[in-house]
């Protein structure tokens, strides 16, 4: 049978470093395509709204592995905590706060990045490199028993200047080692740089990529109910 998604997914996984992760990101996009993916060998998906994952979630097998990469409110954490692999979009302490207690309540120790904002635009979430260390250096951030840390997020501008996107995903990389060296030395699980999408994936892997996030390159353009 002739499955596109399967035979976009091969092209970007061959070219990815073996040691690049690949989120396929399935917003919008039907539970049948998500498992042609599944039965051709991939595990790992990304939603960016809580109720579509969890519905997802819900109906599909319980071996993927979800990774929620869209703006959490911190209401919403108990619906996926019990489930999600990676909390992509982490970006105040309040929902550190509040996703740390939703852990302890379960038990559960839920792996998170801390998203840095990197692009020209002011639209997008994240934390300035600033408040990244402010957070990092804060007296509360140790006792949060029930997050671990796994690295950071960032998206780059939206434009056609590669050097500037580059630029972008290089300043990341950089802060990455950074706050690596000085917050996490002794912590090997510090290892997660989450940066790259349909349009700059390429980019973001030269620039130092651990984790891409590619919707519409395997699924696609989506199109977005009216
Ligand atoms: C939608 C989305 C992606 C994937 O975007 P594509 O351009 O379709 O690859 C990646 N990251 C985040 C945070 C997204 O919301």
């Amino acid at each position: 049978m002739h499955i596109p998604v399967c035979e976009n997914i091969h092209k970007i996984k061959k070219e990815l470093p073996s040691g690049v992760t690949l989120v396929a990101v399935s917003k919008t996009k039907p539970r049948e395509l998500i498992m042609a993916l599944y039965n051709d060998g991939h595990r790992v998906f990304g939603e960016n709204k809580v109720q579509e994952l969890v519905e997802k979630y819900e109906a599909l097998p319980k071996d993927i592995e979800w990774h929620m990469i869209g703006h959490l409110q911190r209401n919403k954490v108990k619906f996926l905590a019990p489930f999600v692999s990676l909390i992509h979009g982490v970006d105040s302490l309040k929902l550190l706060r509040t996703i740390n207690a939703e852990g302890a309540r379960i038990q559960r120790v839920i792996p998170c990045l801390l998203q840095v904002h990197i692009a020209a635009e002011e639209t997008k979430f994240g934390l300035t490199a600033n408040q990244l260390e402010e957070l990092l250096r804060g007296g509360e951030f140790p006792l949060f028993n029930n997050i671990e840390v796994k690295g950071l997020m960032g998206m780059a501008s939206y434009t056609d200047d590669d050097q500037q996107v580059r630029d972008e995903f290089r300043g990341l990389r950089q802060l990455f080692e950074r706050v690596k060296q000085q917050f996490f030395s002794d912590d090997t699980g510090f290892d997660t740089l989450s940066m790259g999408m349909s349009g700059d994936f390429r980019l973001a892997v030269e620039e130092g990529s651990t984790m891409v996030r590619v919707g519409s390159a395997i699924f696609g353009e989506r199109t977005y109910p009216a």
